[in-house]
């Protein structure tokens, strides 16, 4: 069994192309480190990748990269040490360190998870609008099409109608949602409407993603680029949990 720490020893930190631009489907780059585990499968480094890892409340990215014949299918992608890791299987050919690769990302499925992961954020606005007043988050999950949000605090009852028409009023306002980076010291002044600052790590830069009026949240994932995009917002639950509520969502198709 291979460690993560062993996979990314001693390489530089991963260029993120996702967080520069997350429509960003198809990229090049070169092998820094292939570890194979047992059989067709191991552990992979590029110098930069569009390949979202399972982090901050997104699941992995999938997708291939390429090589004079080899193909390299995705099954994972993980952070360690700032570096990302994709994890899969081989075929037709084998790895060298300094290939040139060609990396495809499965679009259908992160474009799905861009659109959970905005609508996510919409249901924080929504919720602290239909409560009227803020709550911390204490988890989250913005999966493929559905995802949920966990608040602390004291459950005030099923308001999922109003929460839903709330959220269903800003997807279709046609609202810019756009990244940017600020220091921990202006972090104060530039969110607004936020449910995790108190479980945010302690970093130099957050990035935050703006949602134009409705709310600034501390992000490292992957958005759309308008509320548009997001489609229709369908709340599925909300429940009490242990020390607080969860509010469950999809995001529909059509
Ligand atoms: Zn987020």
């Amino acid at each position: 069994m291979v460690s993560l720490a062993e996979v990314v020893a001693g390489l530089p930190e991963t260029r993120k192309l996702y967080l520069e631009d997350s429509y960003k489907k198809e990229a090049e780059s070169y092998v820094l480190r292939w570890i194979k585990e047992t059989g067709r499968k191991g552990y992979l480094v590029v110098k930069e990748t569009i390949m979202h890892p399972k982090s901050g409340a997104q699941p992995s990215d999938r997708g291939v990269l390429e090589s004079d014949g080899t193909t390299f299918t995705v099954s994972k992608v993980m952070e360690y040490d700032s570096v990302i890791v994709h994890y899969g299987e081989i075929s037709g050919g084998d790895f060298k360190e300094g290939m040139d690769v060609r990396m495809h990302l499965d679009w259908e499925r992160r474009y799905k998870i861009m659109r959970t992961h905005t609508a996510g954020h919409i249901v924080d606005y929504a919720v602290v609008t239909v409560y009227g007043r803020p709550f911390q988050s204490q988890s989250a999950t913005h999966d493929v099409g559905h995802g949920f949000q966990e608040y602390l605090g004291k459950y005030l009852g099923d308001l999922k109608e109003r929460i839903e028409d709330v959220a269903n009023e800003v997807a279709v306002s046609n609202r810019p949602v756009f990244a940017e980076y600020v220091s921990a010291h202006e972090l104060g002044k530039k969110v607004f409407g936020a449910p995790n600052l108190g479980r945010l790590p302690r970093l130099d830069v957050y990035r935050i993603i703006v949602i134009e009026g409705i709310n600034a949240i501390p992000c490292g994932g992957t958005h759309v680029k308008n509320t548009s995009e997001v489609g229709r917002i369908k709340i599925e639950s909300v429940e009490q949990v242990s020390n607080g509520f969860r509010v469950s969502y999809r995001v529909l198709d059509s």
